[in-house]
């Protein structure tokens, strides 16, 4: 068994500038700061414009480690780790979270039922069990998968906004939602600090704000999860592009893929026909939730909830290399590429 996720997140680091950043090297300002760092489990790059911009990048660094410190599953000092912890021999009744937790905590159960449950945050006894918090993935037998299913549903999670109870055995993973949650948060802070021009990158986790600082719109980049370079590139002002895919981290045995985002439903990993979706919205955190819902939903019942929601754009490519694009979308085709139009 082999895992590559090291290696895509290192050709969607190095094809992203392409679109992402380097088309917005200022022409009328000086003052780019940025920098790079690892954390979270992904490669993180923030470029930031501004007068305050060293500041503001110093800050988000810092604000980025304390993030992780509290949403990491594996870290045994986190937030999270502790309330799974809590759930191993009795049911969890907790009353204090911090302000993040709880937050991302209601919008998650709030996505879970949107998303009918392709979606949840409760899949991290699932997520264990196919190896994917390790380098050992296996494939679990069908007698793990039927013992685990019943708590993997988030509508047993009892949250009034203050208390919260878990049954016992159910464990949380905040990691299909955290980055966006972050990206929102750091696009907040930012805009506090007066930056009105920056882009943030968490892996496949892009917020641009603002426009470049020559007035026109960001171009970022979409990953051919097939190779390297984009397959087509989205013009955007204030707007989250989040990518999942199932390519970003999946394993082969016996010469099956395995692709580390789950169907909640099931218990396995999600096979609907799709091998990346990419959610443009407003919000990060929504475009996070709904990248890895609509992975799970495959490409028609994707196109009924984006006709239904009208509130995100969307690209998505198929196992059988098809890209489909919705109609609200500002976008160039990379060359050699075509796309189908999904109209509402
Ligand atoms: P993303 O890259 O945002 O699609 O998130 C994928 C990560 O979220 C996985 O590595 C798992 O830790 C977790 N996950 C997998 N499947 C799901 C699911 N259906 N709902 C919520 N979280 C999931
Ligand atoms: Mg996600």
């Amino acid at each position: 068994m082999k895992n590559f996720s090291q290696k895509w997140i290192l050709v969607l680091f190095l094809s992203l500038p392409v679109f992402a950043c380097c088309s917005a090297l200022p022409t009328d300002y000086s003052a780019e700061h940025s920098s790079e760092i690892y954390a979270m489990d992904t490669l993180i790059s923030l470029s930031v414009w501004g007068e305050n911009g060293t500041q503001a990048v110093a800050e988000a660094k810092s604000y980025l480690y304390q993030m992780e410190e509290v949403f990491s599953t594996t870290r045994t000092s986190s937030e999270v780790y502790q309330i799974n912890q809590g759930t191993q021999n009795s049911l969890l009744s907790k009353t204090v979270l911090s302000a993040d937790v709880a937050q991302v905590l209601e919008y998650g159960l709030y996505m879970a039922e949107l998303t009918e449950k392709t979606f949840d945050l409760s899949v991290y006894p699932l997520v264990k069990a196919w190896g994917f918090t390790t380098t050992e993935e296996i494939v679990p037998d069908q007698e793990t998968i039927d013992a685990l299913l019943p708590l993997v549903d988030s509508s047993l999670v009892a949250w009034d906004g203050h208390s919260l109870t878990l049954p016992q055995g159910m464990e949380l993973d905040f990691g299909a939602v955290t980055k966006g949650y972050v990206a929102d948060q750091l696009a907040k802070n930012l805009r506090e600090d007066d930056i009105s021009s920056a882009m943030i990158s968490l892996g496949g986790n892009i917020y641009a704000l603002g426009k470049k600082t020559d007035g026109t719109l960001w171009n970022i980049g979409v990953q051919n999860p097939y190779g390297a370079g984009a397959i087509l590139s989205v013009q955007v002002e204030d707007k989250a592009v989040v990518t999942s895919g199932g390519y970003q981290r999946y394993f082969t045995y016996e010469g099956e893929t395995y692709g580390h985002i789950l169907d909640p439903r099931t218990g396995y990993p999600a096979n609907a026909g799709l091998v990346s979706v990419t959610v443009i919205s407003d919000s990060a955190m929504y475009a996070d939730c709904l990248s890895t819902a609509l992975f799970v939903m495959g490409l028609p019942d994707a196109i009924d909830f984006w006709k239904a929601q009208g509130d995100f754009e969307a690209v998505f490519v198929t196992s059988d290399g098809e890209i489909y694009v919705t109609s609200g979308l500002s976008y160039t085709l990379a060359s050699g590429y075509t796309a189908q139009v999904i109209s509402p």
